[in-house]
Formats: C-alpha cells, structure tokens, sequence
C-alpha cells in the first residue's frame, strides 16, 4: 500500500468496486479499493443477483439499463466471469391498479427504448408455465432481465480496474477520515495511514458508520430480507427442456415476490409488509459474510399466495432459506454525490438494488468526479435530496414504510403517511381546520387541497374526489381571490459587496434593478438547466433569492462550491426563517390595498416590482407583485412568528372580496394553463434553457456567466427536442408524467407533465418531442398521447391557454 492515492474507495461491495472500475475507465489510474475483510462482505454476497431496468424514475431506469449492458464488457476485460444469465422476465399483475401501473411503465418505457410488450395472459402462460393464469388480469414481457453472480460481477470490476491500475486492499479497515487544511483527507486504516486526494464512502451496511466520522448522518437504514431456494422442481426441469431456456425472472406484484431459476429449482423472495430493520443505530464492526436467523413465519403470507400463483411450489420442498441485510434510503433510491462543505468526500451508498443500479451509480459518480459532473439526470438519487431533518428515526419510519410498500401501486395522488408531519408552518392548525389535505414537501406539510368535511382523496390513476373542489379553488383564484401558503419554497439571502457580480456569473440572466425581481435559470458548465430562481433585489448589496424548497440543500452545495474565496459574498438558506402566503385573482390588489399604506396601485407596484419592506396589516413584510397562478398576484414573506398575524389581516380583508385557501394542486393547474413549467419536471440538467422554452430568460448579451458557450451554441445550433404543449383529449385520466409522446405511430417524446386546467376546462400535458417532429408543418400529422395504455388524441397547443398576452399579470 502506498502513502498517497488520488482516491480512496472505502468498501469493496458491488458499489465500491463499479466506482472503482468506471475512475480507470475515465483514466484515473491512482486509486485504491479498501475493504476490511474480503471482497463482497457487505451485503452483496448474498443478494439474489436478480437485474431489470424498470424504475419508476426514467433516469434512473436508464442508468440500470446501462448497468446490465456493462457485464458483458467487464467480464471480457477482467477474464472473470459474471455468471450472466439473461432469461428475460415477466411482470405480473393481479388488480386493476396495478395493471394500469404496468401500462404506465410500459409507456414510460417507449421513449428510452425499453422494448417491454403487454401480452396476454395465454401467452404469459406459455412463457412461465408455474403460473395459474386464472390468477392474474394482466402481465408485460421484458426482454432485458436476468440475474448474475454477485460474487462473480464484484470480482469482475476489481479486475478490469486493476488492469487498468487499481489497486485493491483487503483485510485492511479504514478507521477514521480527517480532512487536513490542505484539503487533501488522511485515511488512518489499520495497516498504515494514507493521504487522498479523494474519499468515496461505499460502505454499504457500514455506510452510515463511515459518514458519522465526518459529521453526517446518512438517511440509511438496513432491512432484512429473505428468500429461499426450493429444492429441484420437476417442472423447472421440463421448461428447461421444452424451451431450451431457463424459466424467466418473475416479478408478481400483488404476491409481493420475486422469483428466479437456481440451479433445477426456483428462487423465490419476498419483501414482507412489515419488514424489519437491522441494527438500527450502530452497525456491528464484527458482522462479517453471516446469514441473518431465518425468520419463515413473517414471510408466510407471502407464501401462501405465492403458492397460490404458482401452483408447483406448493409440492417444492425449501433447500435453503437466505436472510440478510441490505440498505435503503427513505425514498428507496441511492444516496449519490458531494457532500456540501466537505471538499472532495463523495458518498455512494442505500443502493437497494446492487445489480440493477451499481454499473450505473459507479458511472455518474466517476463522471462528477473527473469532470464535475455526473453526466446524466442523477437528482432521483442526488445525496443532497435530504436536509437536516431526514433524522434516524425519520429515516427509520420511512424505510419500513418503503420496504413494506415496495411491491405496492403507489397512485400519483397519494401521500404516504409515515414519518409525518416533521416540519410544519406555523399556520399548520390553521390550514387543518379549513379541511386541508396535507402533502410531504420534502418533509414539510404544505397543503394540497381544501376538502369538505368527509370527503378526503381516493387514490387513482384517474381523476379522483378532489376533481371538483380543486375546480373551486382555481375559479376563486380566477375570478376574486385565493390565498395560499408559499413557505415550500426555497429561500436565499445573498449579501456582500460582491453579491450582484457573484448572483450575474452564477445565473443565466441579467439581474435585477433595486426593488425588481427577476427570472433567472441557473446552468451548469455543459449549459443544461440545474436551477430555476426568482432574484429580488432587495438593495445594492442584499438580494433574495426563491426557488425550489426540495432543491436547496442541492443549490446551496453548488453555491459553496462557487462562492468566491474572498468573502465579499455570503450565501444563507432562509429554510423556515423566512415564510409567506401568496394571495391572487383580480381582487389581490384590493385586499393588500386594505392593509397598508404603500402604494401598491398597479402605477406604484408594477408586475415583478419587490418591497423589501412595506407593512401588511400588523407586520412588516417583503412583497413581491409576482405568482406562478399567471394572474396579478402578490407573495408576502414574514418572519414565521408573523405568519399567524399577517394571514389573520389578509383572510379578514379578503372577505369582502371572495377569499378563499388554495393549495398546491390549483397552484399547478393555474400555473399548466400558462404554459409554466417547474422544476424537477420540465426544468432538469437533461435540459438546456432554449429547449425547454426559457431562452428568453438567458441573456447572452452578458459576457460572464456559467454555461454561456454552451448556452450560445444551444441558441445557434439545432436542438434536437423542444418543449412543447398538448391540449388531449384525455377521458377521466389525465397526463401525469412519462408518458410517451406519438406522432403518425412512432414514438417521438415524452410528458413532463400534466393534468387538468380547471379554468379553461380541457386536459393539459407539456413535455419534450424531437425537433424533427415539429420542424416542417407541425401541425400535421396524428399526434397522441399514452394515458394508461391509450393512445389519446392531442394538439400541440402553442400559445398558453389562459391569457396569452397576460394581461392579468400586467394589469
Ligand atoms: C437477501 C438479499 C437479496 C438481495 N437480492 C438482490 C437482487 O436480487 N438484486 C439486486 O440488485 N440486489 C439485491 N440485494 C441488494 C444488494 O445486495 C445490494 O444492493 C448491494 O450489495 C449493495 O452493495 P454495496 O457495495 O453498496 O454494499 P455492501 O455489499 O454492504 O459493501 C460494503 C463493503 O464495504 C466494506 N466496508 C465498510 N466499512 C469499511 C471500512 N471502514 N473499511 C473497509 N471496508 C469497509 C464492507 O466490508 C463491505 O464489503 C439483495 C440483498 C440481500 C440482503
């Protein structure tokens, strides 16, 4: 072992070892795999193997795509073998719900070239002759699943990087990690201390233990989980036989099981409903390759439906029952990226599905590592998706709820209830008692909908109980006046003397005057979209800044990083410092006229005019004239102990003029009817600001900012995709995102998102087609859209449908 690595790869699982494979294959040679006992103690020597590219995230499903292409390549690199068995597979539904989900992800799957097909069950029967037809509704055949060798597949990583360089240690434990003021990390392991450049913690089961030297609480937890592996099956034989093949990887949903050919019997697993964690504080240093105690009575539901399913277990005997532990995320996907404040630590670990995903995670992390950036649309597993308030026990409930849950239809209206409510506004009661339909932000209540007494959301795929009273809430908007709560949003005070130098080089467009807001993006060094803000110039050198509440730990890291070393500049996230209300419709000026003494006459406050301080009823608020409803709106940020007064003031004031609360549903389907779109859906690092319909808010006059060059040559060049909008005619199942996109019955792009527009009163959906698609006469030709297995007549609709020259907002 040397003194020195450019990087230090603490873990040799699966993870580890793909990281450590795809920094060679980026052609850093200096680094080193370090694991405390040998290679794939962790969890990954007992995974099942088991390989698929479905996700319900499309770029995540694309990255396990990519990890199953790479087998191949590393197994011919390093000479070793990785047990490949692609046996194709099958997903199975037994409800309704859960057929219209495979129908959803068989749409998704279209735009990214999944060749997934819905067959009947006849032919599902042909194709897996251990299922009873009679007890499922609906299957879908996948080409592209298989399992291989856990052992195998880490082996074959190490190797083909060693070839390529690497050094690999085991038997050596790291012990501790210390950032020096150089910036460079001590790694103090028990065979010698080295100095990195690089830390990557790929600690897999040790993960959190690993983070807790350097200060950080990793939102990982370890379930366990079992299954078991029949001995030989007589049928399992004859498939065999008959077809030449093995019998295919399975996954029944409704069974909760998945299941896959070993040796001449079956494998067959399951994640039971009330899974238990782990060691859920302090994962024991002395657990080594063991099986955890069988445990076969919490699987035994399961069981017996899976036996039910497949008849021919029913007379299989169990050779062996398999229970080990493997780490989770609260949300289920992996824990990827940098570590804000902490130069150079990157984190690679709560990768549930090693097989599925580890290729892909080794090369995004890589790819940011050398380049700065992960190449891909990685926020579905970015590290900094969770703040400070993702605690143990947070973290604890909602990865029993994910675990207990996976195999279960998650409905695009439904809120899942464990680990809440965590953060709220101080109106939270409020809010409650007006019928509040409270949503998870990213760990904050924010209210969704106002229900009648009674009536609450019954979960669909198809428009649902809150159809019509969302409806409400959109016409009060429209037609006097709403108010809702904005505290979600992120928030950002920016001061110093350099602050509108600093805000004008790392956002796209020009900033503001004093007492203006202004619309900016912010781009990364490849162009593409990595932000989209509001900047208020509060005064020469103090600016605030609104964006995405679920993306702030993700922009501040990227703030930290690009903040000048010359302290002329500082960046604070308000968080729960700072909180608003936002009131709209025609009659919002009335209302906010009734409660101060500012001038805010459309003449004194004009559209995106901001007061950094003006009083509101009994408190001194900021007012900016701005809302994302696309109508004279204004939104009001207090302090949270004002929050109580100041919507005390605006609801009394606001009676005379028809008031009423409005949540974020109505926000969204305000905001669809002008064309606007949002972040994490429309606004992605996938996209660049012109074709995602905001090159008008990057302003390229300006000589210095981030992502410029691309930027121009994105303005100059053929984009190969626009955003675009549809009018569909959608049944009573509205676009809700991923669908894919038809025109003259090829697939040409896909949804980013969707939903009714209660005002105008049609089905609305925006997304992404190819340019060739719109190039001539781009109203020609049979556009469609796919809705839960239909294809679903559309126009492109260009211009927003309510209020197209917005007047409203003027006005
Ligand atoms: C029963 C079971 C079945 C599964 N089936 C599947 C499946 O079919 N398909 C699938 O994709 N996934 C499956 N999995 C999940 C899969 O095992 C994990 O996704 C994968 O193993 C995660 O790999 P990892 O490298 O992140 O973590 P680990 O495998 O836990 O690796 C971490 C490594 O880091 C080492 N380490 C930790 N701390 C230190 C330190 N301080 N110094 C040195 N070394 C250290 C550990 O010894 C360990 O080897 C299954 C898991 C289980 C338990």
């Amino acid at each position: 072992m040397k003194s020195t690595y450019r990087v230090v790869v603490i873990g040799g699982g699966v993870v580890g070892a793909s990281v450590l494979y795809h920094l060679t294959k980026k052609g850093w040679r200096d680094v080193a795999l370090i694991e405390r006992l040998e290679l794939t103690s962790g969890s990954t020597w007992h995974a099942a193997g088991g390989m698929h590219t479905v996700n319900g995230d499309p770029n995540v499903a694309k990255l396990q795509q990519y990890s199953i292409n790479l087998y191949k390549e590393i197994e011919e690199i390093s000479g070793q073998s990785v047990g490949l068995h692609m046996t194709e597979g099958l997903m199975l539904a037994a409800t309704p719900a859960r057929y219209e989900w495979l129908k959803n992800i068989h749409s998704k799957g279209r735009y990214m070239g999944m060749q997934t097909e819905l067959i009947s069950l006849d032919e599902a029967e042909r194709l897996l002759p251990l299922m009873d037809k009679s007890q499922f509704i609906g299957a879908m055949y996948d080409p592209i699943q298989g399992h291989v060798d856990p052992n195998g597949t880490t082996y074959a990583f190490t190797g083909a990087a060693r070839k390529a360089g690497a050094e690999v240690f085991t038997h050596t434990r790291v012990l501790d990690t210390r950032q020096r003021a150089d910036g460079y990390w001590d790694v103090l392991t028990d065979k010698g201390n080295i100095v990195a450049e690089h830390v990557v913690n790929c600690g897999g089961l040790w993960a959190r233990e690993m983070g807790r030297l350097v200060g950080l609480e990793l939102p990982i937890l370890a379930m366990e989980h079992q299954y078991l592996i029949t001995e030989d099956m007589p049928e399992v034989v004859a498939i065999n036989r008959d077809t030449g093949k093995m019998v295919m990887h399975v996954v029944d949903f409704d069974g909760e099981i998945y299941m896959r050919q070993e040796r001449n019997g079956m494998l067959l697993g399951t994640y039971e409903r009330n899974g238990v964690p782990w060691s859920p504080k302090d994962t024991p240093w002395d657990f080594g390759p063991t099986l955890l105690p069988d445990a076969l009575d919490r699987i035994s539901d399961n069981l017996e439906v899976g036996f039910r399913h497949f008849p021919p277990f029913q007379k299989a005997g169990i050779k062996q029952l398999v229970n080990g532990p493997f780490t989770f995320a609260p949300d289920g996907n992996p824990l990827v990226g940098p570590i804000k404040g902490l130069r150079n630590y990157w984190v690679a670990c709560g990768v549930m599905a090693g097989f599925s995903q580890g290729g892909g995670v080794g090369l995004a992390l890589s790819n940011w590592m050398v380049d700065g950036d992960p190449g891909f649309d990685v926020w579905a597993m970015d590290v900094a998706r969770y703040g400070d308030w993702a605690t143990r026990a947070y973290t604890r409930a909602k990865v029993v709820e994910n675990y207990g849950r996976r195999f279960r239809v998650r409905f695009p209206n439904e809120e899942l209830p464990a680990g809440r409510p965590l953060r709220t506004v101080p109106l939270h009661h409020q809010w409650l008692s007006m019928g509040a339909v409270m949503g998870d932000n990213w760990g904050l209540e924010s209210p969704l909908w106002f229900a009648p007494p009674g009536v609450k959301d019954e979960f669909s795929f198809h428009r649902s109980t809150d159809f019509v009273h969302v409806k409400a809430e959109c016409q009060a908007v429209r037609n006097a006046v709403g108010i809702s709560d904005i505290s979600s949003f992120a928030k950002y005070q920016v001061s110093g003397a350099g602050a509108h130098a600093w805000l004008s080089r790392v956002l796209a467009n020009k900033m503001p005057k004093t007492g203006r807001l202004m619309l900016a993006p912010m781009l990364n060094e490849r162009g593409k979209l990595i932000g989209d803000f509001t900047v208020a110039k509060a005064a020469d050198d103090l600016f605030y800044v609104f964006g995405s509440g679920a993306a702030e730990k993700y922009h501040m890291r990227w703030f930290d990083q690009h903040l000048p070393a010359d302290g002329s500049v500082a960046v604070k996230a308000l968080g729960m410092d700072l909180v608003g209300l936002s009131i709209a419709g025609p009659r919002a000026r009335d209302v906010l006229a009734a409660l101060t003494d500012s001038d805010v006459s459309n003449q004194g406050m004009r559209f995106m005019d901001f007061r950094a301080s003006i009083e509101v009823g009994w408190v001194q608020a900021m007012v900016g004239r701005i809302s994302f409803t696309g109508d004279l709106g204004y939104e009001i940020w207090v302090r949270p102990e004002q929050q109580v007064a100041l919507f005390n003031a605006l609801w009394e004031a606001g009676q005379a003029y028809g008031m009423r609360p409005f949540g974020s549903r109505a926000l969204l389907s305000l905001a669809r009817e002008k064309g606007f779109g949002t972040w994490a859906r429309e606004y992605r690092p996938i996209y660049g600001p012109f074709e995602a319909g905001l090159g008008r808010f990057v302003d390229l006059g300006k000589t210095d900012f981030i992502g410029r060059t691309a930027a121009a040559a994105e303005r100059d060049g053929a984009t190969k995709r626009q955003r675009v909008g549809f009018v569909v005619e959608a049944d009573d199942a509205d676009a809700i995102g991923d669908e894919a996109v038809w025109k003259d019955g090829a697939v040409v792009g896909w949804i980013t998102s969707g939903g009714y527009c209660h005002h105008v009163e049609c089905s609305y959906a925006t997304g992404y087609v190819d340019s060739a698609s719109i190039a001539t006469d781009a109203d020609a030709g049979n556009w469609e859209i796919e809705i839960l297995g239909e294809r679903r007549r559309a126009r492109l609709q260009y211009e927003p449908l309510f209020d197209p020259k917005g007047s409203r907002m003027l006005s």
